[in-house]
């Protein structure tokens, strides 16, 4: 076990005032910089940055930071689910770090194509044969890996071959969110 002891606090962000979002934080009296590697092998959509010993995640919309004294979560729709969010993240360190034996450590930043990216490389003609009402909707679902390229039969038309390479390597690495 990485954690063991952490201090947990709840707020509204001071930048949302009043708002019907909430923010939670564990302050570790450990580090846990060693496991963002392993966390990083793991998480689908995590972001690690090496040089800043941080690694940020998505998850059901939930913006997430792992840092080294520090687990945060933001933008969760009541002070109980930010509690249980931040109980559960504490949880997956602790799991990561048990099992690391079978993870390889994964030291690299990832990162993710831009749905604009991603728009531009799609046919634009809103057709909704993928079952999206847009081009760009399908694009935001294509750049967080929850939705896949065979979902646009336009791409599958002759002529087409050199688009869908492109499209696949720009998405071979994005992780899914949420
Ligand atoms: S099927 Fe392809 S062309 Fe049609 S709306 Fe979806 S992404 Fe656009």
């Amino acid at each position: 076990m990485l954690i063991d002891g952490f201090d947990l606090e709840v707020f509204t962000p001071p930048c949302e005032p009043g708002a019907e979002r909430f923010a939670a934080r564990a302050r570790l009296k450990a580090p846990i910089d060693a496991v963002l590697p392993y966390l990083n092998a793991t998480l689908r959509g995590a972001v690690y940055n090496p040089a800043a010993g941080a690694l940020t995640w998505k998850k059901g919309g939930h913006n997430i930071a792992f840092h080294a004294y520090e687990i945060a979560t933001s933008n969760v729709e009541d002070r109980d689910a930010a509690v249980k969010e931040l109980r559960g993240l504490v949880d997956l360190v602790n799991r990561t770090w048990d099992s690391r034996a079978e993870i390889t450590p994964d030291l690299e930043t990832h990162q993710r194509p831009t749905p604009m990216a991603v728009y531009k490389l799609l046919p634009r003609t809103n057709c909704k044969a993928c079952g999206e009402p847009t081009c760009f909707t399908f694009a935001l679902r294509l750049a967080a890996a929850q939705a896949q390229v065979e979902g646009c039969p336009a791409l599958f038309e002759p002529g087409q071959a050199h688009v869908l390479e492109a499209l696949r390597s720009m998405l071979i690495d994005a992780p899914r969110i949420g």
